[in-house]
């Protein structure tokens, strides 16, 4: 069959891979020459550097992924036997303006995309799709980046559905090896097209973009689709008992893919395949974690109906909600941030996050609860603290997340339920392993006192080397002064759900 198109361009945003990638597919297969092209937007990065966040790990996995990219494109080339050097195009601009510029260049007829739902990368896209257009250039985006979006599961009266067992009832009604079905990249990369040798080869070092190195490379998360490939493998190995161990930090329960699955180094429809037959056998493991894909996809759906989610809450009324504010807050913050809170797991939790980027679910739920219903501040000032400090950073979910534990969420914790943070610490790190690991300087308390140093007597904790004030912080409010306070500010939005 003839190709209706002589050339195009495929634009990567997150979905940094060159197997099973719709967008990439879909253009291989109408265009007899495809370049791929990555931009690290400007307008994304500048303001990282404007506010002194020059060692980002979240650039640092993505320039790496870009180098696995250029060379998973370049290994296609090579299948195929295809004359001159080929890869990823990488450019350093503001990607509003250098993709409709890079594709009047080529002289491309069409440019390919994979959806992006965030309210920002939707604004840049109407943008592009204008400019594009008034140079008679196509864009065309497809969905790739979650198994369901948009309105593909809706309720029956077809509305978005906002309590998440209903929807992931539907959800996995829905889904089949159709829609988990893998697209073939490799069967049309006969028509990638060499590099043209206008373009600067290679993709630009950290510090050529103006950033640091971080320590992303002492940590154990390898980048790159052969990073996520890595990490699969060795999840599979463990999704059966992802069930049973996957609320206890100190255990290698969880995939710790989500770095993957937020750039795209992975295909969420190869993960949830894996997931969902396993599931089929009878995997328990596999049934609970497809369910945290399903959260996932949920999440997505909702920052797509409720794009307002992004600034305010889920729950209109709970926007009536009075937040602490002024310098003692602040300080709370601070205290929080910089895992000085006097309680154990929320400091180890926080230490684990300001160390590596990344962050146990249970914990970001009691860490999250904490700072909202302990300390009184307004959920949105985590939410951006995790923004920062995340590597697996993604809005919709991180949102949703916080949402969800402020009580002001779409199927949220209800308000009045309030986390207490040591016997969150006994429950699920009971040895108190994953403190020990982050807070050192507590090694030494015996188990049961190490939740609530504050209760050890003077004796235990000069056996155990510790002064409180000296070596470890007092806790930073009584949990259950905060909690009656917190029932008391929540008052407002009783009955509002
Ligand atoms: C306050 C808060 C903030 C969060 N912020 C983020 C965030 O910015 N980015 C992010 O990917 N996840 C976020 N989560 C969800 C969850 O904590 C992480 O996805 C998970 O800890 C990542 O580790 P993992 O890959 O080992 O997870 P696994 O347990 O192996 O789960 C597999 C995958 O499922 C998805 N997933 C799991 N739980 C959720 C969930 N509750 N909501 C949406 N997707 C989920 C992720 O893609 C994850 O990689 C947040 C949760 C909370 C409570």
């Amino acid at each position: 069959m003839e190709k209706p198109l002589d050339s195009a361009l495929v634009w990567f945003r997150r979905d940094l891979r060159a197997e099973d990638h719709a967008a990439l597919y879909h253009a291989l297969k109408a265009a007899r020459r495809v370049w791929c092209v990555f931009v690290l937007d400007r307008e994304i990065l500048d303001p990282l550097l404007e506010r002194g966040l020059e060692a980002d790990r979240r650039v640092e996995f993505i320039i790496d992924s870009l180098i696995d990219l250029d060379h998973q494109l370049a290994r296609l080339a090579v299948a195929k036997r295809l004359d001159g050097r080929h890869g990823l195009i990488v450019r350093h601009a503001l990607a509003r303006e250098e993709i409709p510029r890079l594709a009047r260049e080529l002289h491309v007829q069409a440019v390919y995309a994979n959806h992006d739902d965030d309210p920002a990368a939707l604004a840049r896209d109407a943008q592009v799709r204008g400019a594009l257009a008034g140079a008679g250039i196509a864009l065309h985006t497809s969905k790739d980046h979650v198994v369901f979006e948009r309105n593909e599961v809706l309720t029956a009266s077809g509305n978005a559905y906002s309590v998440f067992t209903p929807y992931k009832n539907a959800w996995l009604k829905k889904v089949d090896a159709f829609y988990l079905k893998a697209y073939p990249v490799d069967r049309y990369a006969d028509a990638l097209a060499p590099l043209p040798d206008m373009l600067p080869p290679g993709v630009p070092s950290l510090e050529a973009i103006g950033f640091e190195p971080t320590n992303l490379h002492t940590l154990k998360l390898p980048s790159g689709s052969a990073g996520a490939h890595e990490l699969l493998a060795d999840f599979l190995q463990r999704i059966d008992d992802y069930h049973a161990a996957r609320d206890f930090p100190a255990v290698k329960g969880p995939s710790y893919l989500s770095p993957h699955l937020r750039f795209g180094t992975l295909s969420i429809r190869r993960v949830a395949h894996e997931a969902w037959q396993r599931m089929q056998a009878g995997s328990q493991g596999a049934a609970v974690w497809l369910s945290e894909l399903v959260w996932r996809d949920f999440y997505h759906q909702v920052l797509h109906h409720h794009p307002h989610v992004v600034h305010a809450a889920f729950k209109p009324g709970f926007d009536a909600i009075r937040w602490e504010h002024g310098k003692h807050a602040d300080a709370l913050f601070a205290a929080w941030c910089n895992a000085r809170t006097g309680y154990p797991l929320i400091d180890a939790a926080m230490t684990q996050i300001n160390q590596s980027g990344y962050m146990h679910n249970r914990l970001r739920m009691v860490t999250a609860s904490f700072l909202v219903k302990d300390l009184g501040i307004d959920w949105r000032r985590g939410e951006r603290y995790f923004a920062d400090h995340l590597i697996d950073y993604d809005l919709a979910a991180n949102n949703g997340g916080w949402q969800w534990a402020a009580s002001t969420g779409c199927d949220a914790q209800p308000w009045f339920r309030i986390f207490n943070p040591v016997s969150q610490s006994r429950k699920f790190d009971p040895q108190g392993k994953f403190i020990r690991r982050y807070l050192p300087q507590l090694a030494r308390l015996p188990d049961d006192l190490l939740h609530a140093p504050w209760l050890a007597s003077p004796v235990d904790l000069a056996a155990a080397g510790i002064e409180l004030g000296r070596d470890y912080p007092p806790p930073i409010v009584d949990h259950e002064a905060a909690r009656e306070a917190t029932l008391k500010r929540y008052a407002v939005v009783k009955g509002r759900g």
